[in-house]
């Protein structure tokens, strides 16, 4: 029977992109949310800037997801191509280059060519794409998925400060939205490193300490124009 490891790696890749749109979703309203408040605007317009940031922060999210992974499918198809054309034109070359990749990695002379000719065998392109281009999975990127992946996780995280906002009572609106936000993402990093086995700790402390600090800059700022108008 197989055996495989129950490695959390493959994990990273939309795990990555999940926290990192649900800890901005939070982080940036949280924050704008703060900044509108200490200024001493009223619950209603404090709503519309937050609900404001919630659209433009998940459509900025998407679009700049769209164009990242767009661009990383486009070079990768493009040095696939280049690749697939040398291996038309110089064989020979391409079977020494191979080699060479794996006599770096630790193989002697005549394993790597012998690995290298098998390998060539059962599919040169994948064989260059993996171990000389270190593209594994072949054109996987898929830019609306991860457009959309990207604005939704951004809209979850986004709510939660909102939702503070109708709920807490006015008197109590700073306090209770800097310690709740504090709160979920905190609760943020630690289902993060639940979910890639990661230290929990660490990631707690990561996640909470940029809240913080953005929170804190906002706050800072709204309060200083609220006392200059
Ligand atoms: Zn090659």
């Amino acid at each position: 029977m197989r055996h495989r490891e129950r490695h959390k790696t493959h994990r990273t890749g939309w795990l990555r992109a999940a926290v990192l749109g649900a800890n901005d979703g939070i982080v940036s309203t949280a924050s704008l949310v703060l900044g509108v408040a200490a200024a001493g605007a009223e619950t209603k317009a404090i709503l519309v800037a937050g609900v404001a940031g919630l659209v433009a922060g998940a459509m900025s999210m998407a679009a700049g997801e769209y164009v990242s992974v767009s661009s990383q499918a486009d070079t990768e198809r493009a040095d696939l191509d280049r690749e697939r054309k040398e291996l038309a034109a110089n064989p020979r070359q391409e079977h020494a280059e191979l080699t060479a990749i794996y006599v770096e990695r630790g193989l002697d002379q005549a394993l790597a060519s012998q690995v290298a000719t098998q390998l060539t065998k059962h599919d040169a392109l994948a064989a260059h794409g993996r171990d000389e281009l270190g593209i594994s999975e072949t054109l996987a990127a898929r830019p609306v998925q991860a457009a959309m992946a990207s604005a939704a996780t951004f809209a979850v995280g986004a709510v939660l400060p909102l939702v503070m906002v109708l709920l807490l009572p006015a008197g109590a609106l700073m306090w209770g939205l800097a310690a709740s936000s504090l709160l979920f993402l905190a609760l943020l990093g630690l289902l993060a490193a639940r979910a890639g086995g990661a230290p929990v700790i660490a990631s707690v402390t990561r996640v909470s300490f940029w809240g913080a600090l953005a929170m804190a800059l906002t706050a800072g700022v709204g309060a200083l124009f609220g006392v200059a108008a």
